[in-house]
């Protein structure tokens, strides 16, 4: 029997494997990280820094396409609501890669805490329809997230990735669930990124945000009466496949 962490390097996947091996050999845990080739690089090196702490090698699947080779095949940006990255980047890997090991042997395990039950209702119900076991170990426990952020560091010494010095979650960059204060920081600390989502929205005719265009907002984060953010962490959304 394998058990596939979807290991996207963000903390709560991070302690998944923690606390799947208190109770399972290192040789049945599979860490499948799904690459979208658009992360920031110090994503990589969490990544690889947790790997070896674990003593278990990551497993890399993708589409062979990053966000911006998929938005020019598809002549279109994704959208909150049409979310083609996360469906193309990440789930068709995962279940191409899935498909080698009978629906049987493997479980699936994501990094979902007791907080997020409507996440997990949400791919419980996708995870039966292809009729394929799930499991989400952090719901049984009480750890916040910011517990887990401190052990991580503290002491297991490893530094978070940098993403989290600005973002809730350590997306893809950019990542097209963001909200407006992540899009402002996106602006302010990545402003060839902002610019270039900003003009395949007007090449595309689609806003990656609901109601506004980026360049619309570009406006707007550079008047004087904008207020800056401090966090964006109450805005973002974390990708379906994301932890
Ligand atoms: S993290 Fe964001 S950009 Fe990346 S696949 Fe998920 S929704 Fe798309």
């Amino acid at each position: 029997m394998k058990h596939i962490i979807l290991f996207s390097g963000g903390v709560q996947s991070a302690f998944t494997v923690h606390i799947l091996l208190q109770k399972l050999s290192k040789q049945d845990i599979i860490l499948l990280y799904t690459d979208t080739k658009t992360e920031h690089c110090d994503n990589y090196r969490f990544r690889n820094d947790l790997s070896k702490f674990f003593d278990i090698p990551i497993t890399t699947v993708q589409d062979g396409r990053d966000v911006w080779q998929l938005i020019d095949d598809l002549h279109d940006i994704p959208t909150a609501r049409f979310r083609l990255c996360t469906d193309r980047l990440k789930i068709r890997p995962r279940k191409r890669f899935c498909k080698q090991f009978s629906k049987d042997d493997f479980t699936l395990y994501f990094g979902f805490d007791k907080t997020e039950w409507r996440r997990m209702q949400r791919m419980f119900a996708r995870c039966q329809q292809e009729r394929i076991k799930v499991d989400f170990p952090l719901k049984d426990i009480t750890i916040t997230k910011e517990e887990i952020k401190k052990i991580i560091t503290e002491k297991w010494g490893i530094p978070l990735p940098q993403m989290y010095k600005l973002f809730k979650h350590a997306n893809c960059l950019p990542c097209f669930l963001w909200g407006k204060k992540d899009w402002y920081l996106c602006f302010k600390f990545f402003p060839e990124i902002y610019d270039k989502v900003a003009k395949l929205e007007q090449t595309y005719g689609t806003s990656a945000m609901r109601e506004t265009y980026l360049s619309d907002l570009k406006t707007i984060f550079q008047s004087k009466e904008f207020k800056t953010p401090e966090t964006s962490a109450l805005e973002s959304f974390p990708c379906e496949c994301v932890y």
